[in-house]
């Protein structure tokens, strides 16, 4: 089956797979990495819109490396998840300083790499030098769980460990430096465009004859996944105070530190955020307290936690402050290019 279902992934991927997005253009270490980490947790769509400004802002290790963190986040502002960016930006460090500025030329060194997983360290070495190892993201466990009807728990690490074993059993064995782009292409492919969570394309898909959840039509009893992510949920209040100045509304906005205890937000630019509706009142003069307006709450999802946020906004005279707030005052359009959590670059923009 392994040599049957490979070639059969190839084969497919030449005709029907995607051959043009932008980061299909560009060969090298660098630019997979890049698209990579942004597809680990980004739509390829909204990562089709990001990748070109990024590319182009930044476009060697070399220069991510050199560029201030903000620069970075400003940059990632939009795609969510901004570890990875944090990380992107200390891997860059780390290729210059602990690797001479190449990256390194086998999944296990890129694994050495902050923020590459088994996975990706696997993609960039199966793309980049054709090495025979095996990816297994989100999609391709769905792939491969239905294909062999795996019946473990991906819950489960050692599970995992057991469909990762499968995985290299099936990967080509001739001709790596070609099929084994293809392959990871074709497979990477087939997850996003055929072999959907729900109503797979099994009609379309070029391993139906020999896919085991297909042939017993169960495909949508698999992968198995028992644990439940456990979700929790914050109230944060934000205070939200603006003020003119000479070049027209300028916004208080407070940069989380990068080692808080909450990692959410981390080197990001934020309104001043409070954990509770006293703690902000009691760092507001006492004489604005009529004039703050409590806005209606609303819930901002990530993906352990649902944050409700709670806006107050305060509207000062210009040149005054707010002493017991830590902050720093932009006018408006420079806060914007900022790196901003999404919830707030809405909220700036419909100021
Ligand atoms: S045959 Fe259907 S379930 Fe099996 S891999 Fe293809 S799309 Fe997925």
């Amino acid at each position: 089956m392994a040599s049957l279902f490979s070639r059969k992934v190839i084969a497919w991927q030449a005709t029907h797979g995607r051959h043009s997005l932008p980061w299909q253009m560009r060969q090298g270490p660098y630019s997979v990495w890049l698209s990579e980490v942004m597809l680990q947790q980004t739509q390829v769509a909204t990562v089709q819109n990001f990748y070109p400004q990024f590319l182009a802002k930044f476009p060697t290790v070399k220069s991510l490396a050199a560029a201030p963190l903000d620069d970075v986040l400003a940059l990632w502002s939009g795609m969510g998840y901004y570890t990875r960016a944090r990380n992107l930006h200390r891997a860059a460090n780390q290729v210059m300083t602990d690797f001479g500025g190449e990256f390194p030329k086998t999944a296990e060194g890129l694994e050495q790499l902050v923020g590459v997983g088994r996975s990706t360290a696997a993609a960039i070495a199966a793309f980049c030098y054709g090495e025979r190892v095996a990816i297994l993201d989100g999609n391709v466990k769905r792939v491969l769980a239905r294909v062999l009807a795996f019946e473990g728990d991906l819950a489960n690490a050692a599970q995992v460990r057991l469909l990762w074993d499968k995985a290299i059993a099936l990967l080509p064995t001739h001709n790596l430096k070609k099929t084994m782009p293809a392959y990871t292409q074709g497979l990477m492919d087939m997850g996003a465009t055929l072999c959907h969570a729900r109503a797979p394309d099994c009609v379309s898909c070029p391993v139906a004859s020999i896919c085991k959840a297909s042939i017993s039509k169960a495909c949508e009893a698999y992968p198995i996944k028992k644990k439940k992510l456990k979700r929790s949920t914050e109230s944060i209040w934000l205070l939200h105070a603006t003020r003119k100045s000479r070049q027209g509304d300028a916004v208080l906005l407070q940069q989380r530190p990068l080692d808080g205890a909450s990692k959410v937000w981390a080197g990001l630019f934020s309104l001043p955020p409070f954990a509770s509706e006293a703690a902000l009142q009691a760092a507001v003069p006492q004489a604005l307290h009529p004039q703050l307006v409590f806005q209606p709450v609303f819930k901002h999802v990530l993906t352990h936690k649902d944050m409700w946020l709670h806006v107050v906004r305060v509207q000062l005279p210009a040149n005054s402050k707010l002493p017991a707030v830590q902050g720093d005052w932009f006018a408006l359009g420079d806060a914007l290019l900022l790196g901003l959590p999404a919830p707030i670059r809405k909220l700036l923009a419909a100021q």
